[in-house]
This record gives structure tokens, C-alpha cells and sequence, in this order.
């Protein structure tokens, strides 16, 4: 892996030719002269097909991705994405479809945006479900704009502060933020659920909400959630549920049945629709029924006449507006519709049961060698610590490096911030038992080579297309465009 490739502008030679345009067989246009252009084109490289074939495919194979090998990043639930979902929103009807079109040339695109609002809300215990936001984050600010109409619409205009719990994702703070509310942080207890004590202290009439996580960022499910939703409501506050770990509880738990007002699901972690490199995914949102006049549009309604159901558009009454143009990244609801449809109710039960023993087996099968970072059965990811017993001078970075060289993808490392060192792991529910196990191996190996030979660490990655990059300076002095000069300084580590 580690031999020297050329960059594509090294393989150029002049005259070469990728392509054949065919003569021209319509009449030339005649372009006004100051718009043509006055010198040649220079600097592009010029090569043949199976050579520009073979670059693209080789650095399409240096990412890692879950179609090759585990992915256990926690907090994203990269699980398997069945290959179905891409021929669903690659049919013609879905794919070729224009969002001015008619509704009643659109009744299909329609019907199937409905029938996802009403399997969301079904599995929330929701009353309305809007499938505007691009992601999570979005849905999180959709929420808390919707929080804040509902209470101005009611005359209150004191509540400016939205408690946010200190295992928080970091998206949750800079919403609240974001929409104008002071943050105010709340403590966990030493089982890492809220501690009622210090929440019981914040609440006040300035509340306006408070955003919770279950499970939480630690993989643990929050045991007083009935009692954290009670307070809340009884101080005048909205709950609002971080739906990102939602994969836990499908079929499970219903959020509104502990509480919470108002919900994003992450259709991209939970629902299978592909993420990463920035999108697009879908933040899809749900709430109660007093919150669903807020919510953005267009939602999809359903008429019944005596010819059968016709579906159309519509805006929620007191809408905070869109979040996004049209109906949302509509690909990814034909992507969710789909996963939804082919497990079937049990099916997405047993989803949210087989994540929850994969990532406890995990726990069990390396707790003895990598401290969890609390001591409690956990949900769909398992949070331990590279804080190996008995080992010094090895850092979490360090085991998360010498993954790649085992071949999977590391967890994520130093989240959730109140777990120091974290090596947060969530296998989710398409690994098999045989993955799982070649993970506890590696694993296994990676703490003993960390107290027999720790430069093996040190030095890791050994085996991937890049050695350890400086993160710092990559985000720093970003390289996006190919220099000859600047390309030799990078190789020769100058
Ligand atoms: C992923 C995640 C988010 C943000 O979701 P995006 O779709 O990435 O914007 C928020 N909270 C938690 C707990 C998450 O894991």
C-alpha cells in the first residue's frame, strides 16, 4: 500500500487523449469574440482512459469505508447500507422528479413523504413528524426556534435559557446558542444519568427547555428520564430529545412516552442513509401535538374523496418557516422509507436489540484489559478508556492508530469530553459475531503490544496509505490543490 503512486499530473504527457469528441454535425455557433477565450488551456494533465480509470479507483480504495470493514465509530452508527436503498432512489420516478412539478404529477414522491412522517411518528409515539432538516444539527436548531415560537406565542417572553447536560454532544450548546438562549449546564451523577439535584437548582421561569440525550453519549440509557420530563414540564420547560442514539430503543421505547416534546432522528445513522464527507443527510423532526403548528414546511397531508386518497403539501399554521428548500434531501427519505418497509416492525426492533448485545459483548469481551468509563450495562456503544491497567507512556491516540494497521476504522476518541481518554465504540447490529471477534482480537493484541513493545504504537499507522498525520497543521494549512514543489516538501516530511 505504502509504494509510491504519481499523482495524476506526473503521468501526463502532451498529446494524449482520454477521450474522443465526434465531429461536429451541427452548424458551429458564432461566440461573440470577447467572450472566447485568447490564450490555450494549459496546466491540465493529459492522459489516457484506463490511466485516469486507474487513479480514481485507487484513491477511491485509501478511504476506508463500511462496504470493506467495521466501522465502530461511536456517536454515528455507521452500520451497513443495504444496497436496495440506491436502486429505490435511483428509480426513474424518484430520481427524475422536479420539486416545482404538480402534486398531481407527484403523487407517489408525496404519498411516500407521508407514509415517513407516519412511521417516524409511530415509533416516537409522535404527533407530527417534518422531514425538512439536512441533519441532525439542523433538527436541533429546527427545535429549539420551535420552542422558543411556542413560548412567545403564548405571551411568555422570559424564557431565555435552555439546560443542556455536561455529557452533551457539542451540537446541542451551540444550537441552544445559536437560537439565542443562554446555556446553562447541568451536572451527572456518578452513574452519569442528570443529577436531580443540581437540575432541580437551575430550573426556573427562565427555563424554556431542556435538551437531553437518551442514551446518553455514554452509551447509557437515562433511568430517571420520567422523573428529569416531570421537572421540567412542571417548571414550564419543553423537552427536547436528541434522537441521534434513537438506533438503542426502535421498537423499544417511545420518546414521548418519557417526556420529551419534541425529537430529531438522524435518518443517516439510524435509517441507513449514507453519511460523511459533509452529506447530505436528514435530520427528520417529530413533536407533540401542542408543538406541530410550529414546525416547518411543507408536511404532506393526506385527502380521502370517493376516487381514494390524493396527497398534497401544506404549511403547519403558526410555522417557524423553512429549513430547507423544497421537501428536504428527498433521496434520503426514499433511502429510509425503504429500510424502514423491508425490516418491518420486528425487524427494526431487532435491530435496536442485536446493536445493544453487540456493544455489550464488546464491554464484556475487554473490560478486564480497558477500563468502561462507568461500570453499568450499556446501550448501543460501549465508552472504555486507553488507559491501559498496568501501562504508562501510551495515549488513546495511540491504540486508535494501530486499529488502522488491523484494518478497522478506529471509535471515536476523546468524546464525550467527561470521560477522559474515551475510546467510545459502537459496532452496531450488521456486525457478525466473527467481526466482533477479530475486533476483540486486535484489540487484544493492541494492549499487549502497548506494555511489550509501545514504539509499535507510537509508530502507528504502519500499513495505511498515509503514516500519522498532523491533524493540527492539516486543518490549519489545508493543501487542496496539487503543487509540484509543495507535493516533493510534503513527501520528504520537510
Ligand atoms: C451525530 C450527532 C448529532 C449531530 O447530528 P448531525 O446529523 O451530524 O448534524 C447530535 N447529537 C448527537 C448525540 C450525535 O451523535
Amino acid at each position: 500500500m505504502n509504494t509510491y503512486e504519481p499523482p495524476i499530473f506526473e503521468l501526463s504527457s502532451p498529446g494524449k487523449q482520454g477521450a474522443n469528441l465526434p465531429e461536429l454535425d451541427v452548424p458551429a455557433a458564432d461566440l461573440p469574440t470577447d467572450l472566447l477565450r485568447q490564450d490555450d488551456l494549459t496546466g491540465f494533465p493529459e492522459l489516457s482512459e484506463p490511466e485516469v480509470i486507474r487513479h480514481y479507483t485507487r484513491i477511491s480504495q485509501r478511504n476506508f469505508c463500511i462496504d470493506t470493514g467495521m466501522y465502530p465509530l461511536g456517536s454515528c452508527t455507521m452500520k451497513y447500507n443495504p444496497k436496495i436503498h440506491e436502486e429505490a432512489a435511483r428509480l426513474p420516478g424518484f430520481a427524475g422528479i422536479h420539486p416545482l412539478q404538480d402534486a398531481g404529477l407527484s403523487q407517489g414522491a408525496l404519498r411516500l413523504i407521508y407514509e415517513l412522517q407516519n412511521d417516524l411518528a409511530e415509533m416516537s409515539g409522535f404527533d407530527a413528524v417534518s422531514l425538512q432538516p439536512a441533519a441532525g444539527a439542523q433538527g436541533e436548531f429546527t427545535g429549539i426556534l420551535v420552542f422558543r415560537a411556542y413560548h412567545l406565542d403564548r405571551g411568555d417572553t422570559e424564557r431565555t435559557e435552555i439546560l443542556v447536560p455536561d455529557a452533551a454532544h457539542g451540537t446541542n450548546p451551540a444550537t441552544a446558542g445559536m437560537a439565542g438562549f443562554k446555556v446553562v449546564e447541568l451536572k451527572s451523577d456518578p452513574r452519569v444519568n442528570v443529577d436531580i439535584a443540581d437540575l432541580k437548582s437551575k430550573l426556573s421561569p427562565r427555563t424554556a427547555g431542556m435538551m437531553l440525550t437518551n442514551p446518553n453519549t455514554l452509551g447509557l440509557f437515562e433511568e430517571q428520564i420520567e422523573e428529569v420530563s416531570r421537572l421540567v414540564h412542571a417548571a414550564g420547560g419543553l423537552m427536547y430529545g436528541d434522537g441521534a442514539n434513537f438506533n438503542a430503543i426502535l421498537g423499544v421505547v417511545k420518546p414521548q412516552d418519557v417526556g420529551f416534546d419534541f425529537m430529531h432522528y438522524n435518518l443517516h445513522k439510524t435509517f441507513t442513509t449514507p453519511h460523511g464527507g459533509g452529506g447530505p443527510g436528514s435530520g427528520a423532526v417529530g413533536c407533540t401535538a401542542a408543538l406541530a403548528p410550529f414546525l416547518p414546511g411543507p408536511r404532506v397531508r393526506q385527502v380521502d374523496s370517493a376516487s381514494g386518497a390524493t396527497y398534497e403539501l401544506f404549511n403547519p399554521a403558526k410555522s417557524i418557516g423553512r429549513m430547507k428548500t423544497f421537501h428536504g434531501n428527498f433521496g434520503m427519505l426514499v433511502r429510509a422509507w425503504t429500510y424502514i418497509h423491508s425490516l418491518g416492525e420486528v425487524g427494526l426492533r431487532e435491530v435496536a436489540e442485536t446493536a445493544v448485545l453487540n456493544a455489550n459483548y464488546i464491554r464484556a469481551q475487554l473490560g478486564d484489559l480497558y477500563p468502561p468509563a462507568v461500570d453499568r450495562i450499556c446501550m448501543h456503544e460501549v465508552v472504555l478508556k486507553g488507559q491501559l491497567r498496568g501501562v504508562k507512556g501510551v495515549r488513546t491516540l495511540d491504540i486508535a492508530k494501530r486499529l488502522i494497521d488491523y484494518g478497522f476504522h478506529p471509535p471515536t476518541i476523546y468524546f464525550p469530553l467527561i470521560a477522559p481518554e474515551a475510546l467510545m465504540i459502537e459496532p452496531t447490529e450488521t456486525e457478525t459475531k466473527r467481526n466482533l471477534d477479530a475486533f476483540v482480537a486486535a484489540m487484544r493484541t493492541i494492549a499487549h503490544e502497548a506494555a511489550e513493545h509501545p514504539d509499535l504504537l507510537h509508530a502507528a499507522p504502519t500499513e495505511a496509505p498515509v503514516r500519522r498525520l498532523d491533524e493540527v497543521r492539516a486543518a490549519r494549512q489545508p493543501v487542496l490543490r496539487y503543487d509540484a514543489d509543495k507535493f516533493a516538501q510534503l513527501r520528504n516530511g520537510s
